[in-house]
């Protein structure tokens, strides 16, 4: 029996991972469940699943929480404060942590639970992204276990030799090949993509996810994120990673060797499969996903990236090349542009206009320690929040 915490069981991702334990109670116990805002929610999880702890970093929902379960006559503890997420996720009683906070906010309990050696099944991408190096360190010097959720990765993962740690050359990998659908606008005529609103943005063709991420889909951010995740995750050089366009998200992305072989994995577009491959690993447990019908998808079809359209992506290569903290000031500047475009107070096309004036304005130095790290999020932020403000008094039409 596995004790199981789930970091944002209240989101997409989060809600997937439950979904996927409950056909299993034989094998995994929910030990704690955490989420910022939507008490009912949590409380009719916590009923569900019993869980000896649920977390909400803010005490006026946790006080919330508090009465709700008490209502319900649950006895199940209610923590807040920030740091109880990265208590939970490192408790001695935890065995595997499901990090899916969104964002920067999920990077200390990302690391908290890598730091305490545990299993650490990875959703929250941004946390690679901004604190590569100090990530992979923790969870070699604590012998965590690392199992990539992102679906792309996990499809990489899954098609590499289990040595694959002694190095992409040692074991005769030419290059990553990592797939994107190209969103909601990849056939969109540019000269439409300027008054392109939030809902809009949000209803992507293949894959249902939190809005955030919908977004970086939508401008590519994500693939360029994931890019970032894939060096770090696989120890590969940025030439070693390619993008390439599958509107289809059948293949969920492939690994390219030496011989000429190219090993892909594939499976209809459901989370719950790499989600369930990460909790039964190295077994193979029911997902409750449809088999993948080809006769029926018909056509995989593919094509190269066009950057003039997604400049996210290109943005991302730069950041990694720069190494440093660019890639902590690429993500920063991305997640308030992201906030203030579904805010309505940035244009969908000022988003990698405002990560770009940010990379520039920034300093960038070596990271040694998580507070390096920190201190570049926020100083990004700001500038980035500036930006927005200017952006938005040029927009708005003169008196
Ligand atoms: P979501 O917005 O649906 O859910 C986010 C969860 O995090 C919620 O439970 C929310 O309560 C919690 N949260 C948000 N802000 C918080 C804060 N400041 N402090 C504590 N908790 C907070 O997001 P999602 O789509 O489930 O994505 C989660 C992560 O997984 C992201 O990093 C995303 O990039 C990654 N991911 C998601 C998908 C997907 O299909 N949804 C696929 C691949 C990777
Ligand atoms: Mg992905």
């Amino acid at each position: 029996m596995k004790n199981v915490t789930i970091l944002g069981s209240t989101g997409s991702i989060g809600v997937s991972t439950l979904d996927v334990i409950s056909r299993h109670p034989d094998r995994f116990r929910v030990f704690a469940l955490t989420a910022a805002t939507r008490v009912e929610e949590l409380a009719q999880q916590c009923r569900q699943f019993q869980p000896r702890y649920a977390v909400m970093p803010d005490p006026m929902h946790a006080e919330s929480l508090r009465q709700r379960l008490a209502q319900l006559g649950m006895d199940c503890q209610v923590l807040s404060g920030e740091e109880s997420l990265a208590e939970v996720a490192a408790h001695g009683d935890t065995d595997m942590v499901m990090a899916a906070i969104v964002g920067a906010a999920g990077l200390p309990s990302s690391i908290a639970a890598a730091r305490a050696g545990k299993t650490v099944m990875l959703a929250n991408k941004e946390a690679l992204v901004m604190a590569g190096r100090i990530f992979m360190d923790a969870v070699h010097e604590n012998h965590a276990t690392l199992l990539p959720i992102d679906s792309e990765h996990n499809a990489i993962f899954q098609s590499l030799p289990v040595n694959f740690a002694d190095g992409l050359d040692a074991v005769g990998v030419r290059k990553l090949i990592l797939t994107a659908s190209g969103g909601p606008f990849r056939t969109r005529l540019l000269s439409e993509l300027a008054g392109i609103t939030p809902a809009q943005a949000c209803a992507h063709p293949n894959w249902v996810m939190g809005r955030k991420i919908s977004v970086d889909s939508a401008t590519m951010m994500n693939k360029g994120l994931e890019v970032i995740e894939a060096r770090w995750l696989f120890n590969a050089t940025p030439q070693q990673i390619e993008v390439l366009i599958h509107p289809q998200s059948i293949i969920h992305s492939m690994v390219e060797y030496l011989d000429g072989s190219v090993i892909a994995q594939l499976g209809n577009p459901d989370m719950r499969t790499p989600i369930a491959y990460a909790l039964g690993y190295p077994e193979r447990i029911d997902a409750g996903v449809a088999a993948l019908d080809l006769a029926k998808a018909g056509k995989l079809e593919f094509e190269a990236v066009d950057l003039e359209r997604f400049p996210c992506v290109r943005l991302a290569y730069e950041a990694l090349e720069r190494g440093g903290t660019a890639p902590a000031v690429l993500n920063a500047a991305n997640e308030i542009a992201v906030e203030a475009f579904l805010d309505g107070r940035l244009a969908f096309l000022d988003i990698p206009q405002v990560i770009e004036d940010v990379l520039t304005g920034m300093p960038v130095f070596e990271a040694h320690q998580l507070a390096d790290i920190l201190q570049a999020d926020s100083g990004a932020r700001s500038l980035a929040r500036e930006r927005v403000a200017q952006l938005r008094l040029q927009a708005e039409p003169a008196e």
